[in-house]
């Protein structure tokens, strides 16, 4: 096991009926701003809820955060923040409300001329010293965001992952009931993504880390289980709570810590959102099936753990048990009715190059733990995934 750190302070409240103790989350004095998407909160009555568990405090509503929120759009509410002397932010949506939430906190303790720099950081911590104080009310699991110190802001058609401890959440809410009213492609999305966080963590060069190792494992059977009775059955309240909460365990450090990460799949699948606008956890599936096939040969001890303990394979050769490993996962997605085909989302073959050249942009070039998934080889994953 590698040498860490592991840091959370996030308070998770979890279940049902519970977001009357926003009260006691919430200082009393706060002046808060509440932030949410573009209609599902309101539509569903939770802003309406909130407004009124916060009734003794002043409280203004920041509406429109959209799906891969959108850098201009959180300035406008870093700038009605700061008007408005706001001292709590709370987030009401999912990923793309709690990480544009994230970005606000940090914003509002920004110079104007230097909201850009916050995005200039990838995967190190940004250098600020303060943030506004957020918390949650988690409606879609998938992106765990809501246990997690990091975000992913769109600027120029480009996705910027940022991260710093200073915006993990203070509290999360997450209540089964409140994601009732997602649509099963949204459930389907957030299946993905969570399996996709913990392979990504997990997939990666063996370092003998048998904790991580063996959360990674629950989590992933629990979502081959529950994930599907939650898309089957809205009415699964039981099989929900475990999808919620693997999808918050899958990226809120434990089981990446003292392991390697190899994030080429989510680092592919940002181009594919930022240039064609398909949802995070679509992109994801369409990856990681050809770049499992691609990497099998490096990757191939963990793949074999994989296929042993979580796909429970046990006949066949080491070759065919990961091969089928492999298999099973595509058809894992494919049954939650997710494409895993690139040119399923109507775009040409010639788009992979504009793909390539926005990656080499970007200073893409050299992906996973080891450094040596170069832009040749997201080339032949995207040319097999087409
Ligand atoms: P999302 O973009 O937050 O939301 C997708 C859609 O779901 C929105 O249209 C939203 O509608 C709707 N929705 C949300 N809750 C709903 C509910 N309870 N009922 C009905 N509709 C609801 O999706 P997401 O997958 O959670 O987040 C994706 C973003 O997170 C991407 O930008 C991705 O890059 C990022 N991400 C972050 C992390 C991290 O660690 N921070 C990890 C992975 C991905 P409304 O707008 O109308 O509310
Ligand atoms: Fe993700």
């Amino acid at each position: 096991m590698l040498d860490f750190d592991y840091y959370n302070p996030t308070h998770i409240v979890f279940g049902q009926d519970r977001l009357n103790e926003l009260d006691k989350l919430i200082p009393e004095t706060a002046r808060v701003m509440v932030i949410f998407g573009g209609q599902s909160a309101k539509k569903f009555g939770t802003i309406d809820r909130v407004k009124d568990v916060l009734k003794s405090r002043e409280v203004i509503e920041f509406g429109g955060i959209e799906p891969n929120p959108q850098f201009d759009t959180l300035i406008r509410a870093t700038e009605l923040a700061k008007e408005k002397k706001i001292d709590f932010l709370l987030a009401v949506g999912g990923g793309s409300v709690m990480d544009g939430t994230k970005f606000i906190a940090l914003a509002t303790k920004t110079p104007a001329d230097e909201y850009h720099n916050l995005l200039s950081h990838g995967f190190s911590p940004v250098p600020a010293t303060d943030a506004l104080p957020l918390g949650c009310i988690a409606t879609l699991p998938a992106t765990g965001s809501e246990m997690n110190m990091a975000g992913v802001i769109t600027f120029n058609e480009q996705k910027y992952p940022f991260m710093s401890p200073l915006v993990f959440p203070k509290f999360s809410l997450l209540d089964p009931e409140l994601t009732l009213t997602l649509p099963k492609e949204q459930i389907a999305n957030g299946i993905v993504d969570a399996f996709i966080h913990v392979l990504e963590q997990y997939l990666t060069v063996p370092v003998n880390a048998k904790i991580q190792d063996r959360i990674a494992e629950g989590v992933l059977k629990t979502l081959i289980e529950d994930g599907p009775a939650t898309f089957d059955d809205n009415e699964d309240i039981e099989a929900r709570k475990n999808f919620i909460w693997s999808a918050t365990t899958a990226l809120c450090g434990s089981i990446g810590s003292g392991v390697p990460q190899d994030w080429s799949t989510h680092m592919i699948g940002h181009e594919l959102t930022a240039m064609y606008g398909i949802a995070h956890g679509r992109t994801l599936a369409i990856v990681l099936p050809s770049l499992l096939r691609e990497r099998k040969d490096k990757k191939h001890a963990k793949l074999l753990q994989f296929a042993e303990r979580v796909w429970d394979i046990s006949e066949g050769t080491e070759e065919e048990k990961v091969a089928l490993a492999i298999d099973k996962t595509e058809a894992f997605f494919n049954n939650l009715e997710v494409s895993t085909r690139l040119s399923d989302y109507g775009i040409e073959e010639a788009g992979i190059d504009n793909v390539i050249v926005n990656m080499e942009k970007m200073g893409l070039t050299t992906l996973s733990e080891s450094g040596d998934l170069t832009l040749d080889i997201v080339r032949k994953i995207l040319v097999a995934a087409y």
